[in-house]
């Protein structure tokens, strides 16, 4: 049996519009309700899809725009998930730090990523996406991931002092190999550092010199399948998958993305129909098993690859 963490980013972007709040409603249909000419494909469709197949998801939530936009629309972001008896986590983006919210965090400045503060100023921002989050009615939170992956091993020391138990910032394609946990090693496999559990984003090698991570819009369905299946034969111990909120959507946001949608249900019906083999699950209750070495990446095939750049392609033509 092989621990599968489906997991969803949700957050709010403005796209090219000014960060204004004449744009929010605008914002939070595109990012959070992925309306679309063709129907709705954002959080609710992805949490109705995982609830009708009898699977649990994780939702990191990012909660800093609420000091922008109001708590009223963080709320209903957590309400959606809950509702549908999915994980509700945290998820920090500290570009909205300096924006609207100075007032909360005065003494810092805008910093793309989470690992470019002091470990005091992480500490700072984690408990107070955790108290946002559950101000707006989330239970219980023990799991965190920084926005853009963009965590260090102060973000642990961080997380371990709010009492959030579990990570799953670490990206082997991202920020992962100068986050200073296990230098010098590829970590694919759960590890504990500064009392937290590390979950990393399941990374493979697809024949390319570059590592790529599960992520429903940048890997096939065939290739996310055997990348389970390999898992499972090799005994890992996790397997984490990215999504966000907008992931069905096409590149415009303007549509949506017909073959994303796709693979997202594909996914589900196959997660649903090999339940004795896979366990869906979130951090709640979670009790670790962590290997006592990290093997290497998964791998795909050359052919599982070019059938993806192929899916890919069209994906750029039509959608
Ligand atoms: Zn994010």
């Amino acid at each position: 049996m092989l621990d599968v963490f489906f997991t969803t980013d949700v957050e709010i972007w403005f796209g090219g519009m000014p960060i204004a709040r004449e744009n929010f409603t605008k914002a939070f249909d595109t990012c959070i309700r992925g309306r679309t000419p063709q129907g709705d494909f954002g959080l609710g469709y992805q949490v109705d899809t995982l609830q009708s197949h009898g699977l649990t998801g994780v939702f990191f939530i990012e909660p800093l725009f609420s000091l922008c936009f109001g708590r009223e629309p963080l709320a209903d972001i957590v309400g959606m998930v809950t509702h549908a008896s999915q994980e509700v986590q945290l998820h920090l983006h500290t570009e909205w730090v300096d924006r609207c919210t100075a007032f909360h965090f005065e003494d810092m400045r805008h910093r793309e990523n989470l690992h470019q503060f002091e470990a005091a100023e992480q500490a700072t921002l984690i408990a107070a996406g955790k108290q946002l989050l559950l101000e707006a009615g989330a239970r219980n939170i023990n799991a965190f991931r920084a926005g853009n992956f963009g965590f260090n091993k102060d973000t642990l020391g961080a997380l371990s002092r709010s009492r959030i138990g579990f990570d799953s910032s670490y990206n082997a394609s991202r920020f992962g190999l100068q986050s200073g946990v296990m230098p010098g090693t590829v970590v694919v496999e759960p590890v504990e550092c500064e009392d937290v559990i590390e979950y990393p984003v399941t990374v493979f090698r697809d024949g390319t010199r570059s590592l790529r991570h599960a992520q429903v819009s940048a890997c096939s369905f065939a290739e996310m399948e055997r990348l389970l299946w390999q898992a499972l034969d090799d005994s890992r111990a996790a397997f984490v998958i990215v999504s966000h909120s907008f992931e069905l959507l096409s590149r415009s946001q303007k549509g949506v993305d017909r073959i994303a949608v796709n693979r997202f249900n594909r996914l589900c019906r196959f997660l649903a129909d090999n339940k004795d083999c896979f366990r869906l699950r979130g951090f709640e209750g979670l009790q670790s098993r962590i290997p006592d070495c990290q093997p290497p990446p998964l791998a795909s095939p050359s052919w599982v690859t070019g059938y993806r750049m192929f899916e890919q392609a069209v994906r750029r033509v039509c959608f």
